[in-house]
């Protein structure tokens, strides 16, 4: 099966999250073409838009593969700063352009021709069960997409083997990077509450802005750690203080500021807590008045220890491009966050320079070598 056809097809889908925008209609059509069982899914809450999704199996018996991926995009932003229109798939010389190109279309459509060849060659059927599980909410607020999906899938008592999912894990080129973990996530808002009075009698009032800038200092100036095996050093970095006072003779009541905390496998989301309100608390002392407002976050770290299916997946890499691809965990977070519940998942893509970018794109040969990847990987997966 040719992947660029595909992954053109797809990216004429205006599929911008929540619209499916016939995405996932294409895909359901080419997956039960080759025998796939395939169930559109649609997922609901109070308070966001509905959002299909796509779980579609080929095989009954272990082991269990399953291609992880979404078929919504971010908006393209503005349509005339875009070379070639961004939902119009346009291919010249070498390049296929259109938004969702890297991120993530093109890794579907090659894992598709991948299986569809990968079947051909075993008269259709898996030595095994082989999965695609496609959602149509991950770049907005993902919470009617994978979360629901993996539990829809479980409720229907199957469960996964292993995961690669095909988001742009590379760096600059096909073949360098498999992302085998992510660092974790964490928001939160510090609050100092002073007291309000005239900026000319400060004996009395009580400005927060001294607290808050004392207290930033002290969040900012420490290491949380060193970095361990497989990550980085976990990071704080304030992103926005928040006094909202519009006039100048007034000493403000209140002084806020967000922060977001990038944390390795050193941490976790309580003892990353517990390990920042000491700090504050010490910074603090008896002189200012400050509590911290958490975030809820679903985006703890994970790593996928290295081992059989690491070395599987690095090796057909390997064969196909001649490079030893880097492990990493850099980078923001993805759904392998929520499939690492469910079975180990590593992540493996196109390159990702121009994800979220206006003309976003892939050279035409990168969706050739990563469906030669792909092919790899099931060939000796279910050899
Ligand atoms: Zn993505």
């Amino acid at each position: 099966m040719d992947p660029i056809a595909l992954a053109r097809d797809l990216l004429r889908c205006p599929s911008v999250t929540p619209a499916e925008a016939g995405a996932l209609a294409l895909i359901e059509a080419v997956l039960k073409g080759a025998g796939f069982e395939v169930h559109r899914v649609t997922f609901a809450e109070p308070g966001t838009m509905p959002v299909e999704n796509l779980y579609g199996r080929v095989g009954s018996s272990g082991p269990h593969l399953v291609f992880a991926g979404h078929t919504d995009v971010v908006p393209p932003g503005e349509q005339g700063k875009w070379t070639h229109p961004p939902f119009a798939g346009e291919i010249t010389a070498d390049t296929l352009y259109g938004r969702g190109a890297v991120d993530m279309k093109g890794a579907i459509a090659c894992a598709i021709a991948a299986t569809l060849d990968h079947l051909a060659a075993r008269g259709g059927k898996p030595k095994g069960s082989i999965s695609f599980l496609i959602t149509g909410d991950e770049e907005s607020i993902a919470v009617n997409g994978t979360v629901k999906l993996l539990e829809w899938v479980r409720e229907r008592g199957q469960s996964f083997d292993h995961c690669i999912l095909g988001e742009p894990s590379n760096a600059d080129s096909i073949g360098d990077t498999i992302k085998v973990g992510r660092r974790g996530s964490l928001n939160g808002t510090l609050v100092i509450t002073g007291k309000q009075g005239h900026v000319a009698y400060p004996e009395r009032a009580d400005n927060p802005v001294r607290g808050l800038v004392t207290l930033m200092s002290a969040l900012m100036a420490a290491p949380f750690d060193q970095g361990s095996a497989h990550f980085a050093a976990s990071n704080l970095e304030f992103t926005s203080i928040d006094i909202g006072n519009p006039v100048v003779n007034l000493i403000p009541n209140e002084a806020r500021a967000r922060f977001n905390i990038r944390f390795n496998d050193c941490h976790s989301q309580i003892s990353l807590k517990t390990l920042i309100e000491r700090l504050a608390a010490g910074a603090a002392g008896e002189r200012v008045r400050w509590h911290i407002e958490w975030e809820p976050s679903n985006a703890d770290s994970f790593l996928l220890e290295p081992g059989m299916f690491v070395d599987l997946v690095a090796g057909a890499v390997k064969e196909v491009t001649g490079r030893v691809p880097k492990l990493s965990t850099s980078g923001g977070t993805s759904d392998a966050r929520f499939i690492k519940n469910y079975c180990p998942v590593l992540e493996f893509g196109l390159a990702g320079q121009t994800m979220h970018q206006v003309d976003e794109r892939t050279p035409v040969a990168d969706l050739t070598i990563l469906t030669a990847i792909y092919r790899k990987i099931l060939d000796r997966y279910f050899s």
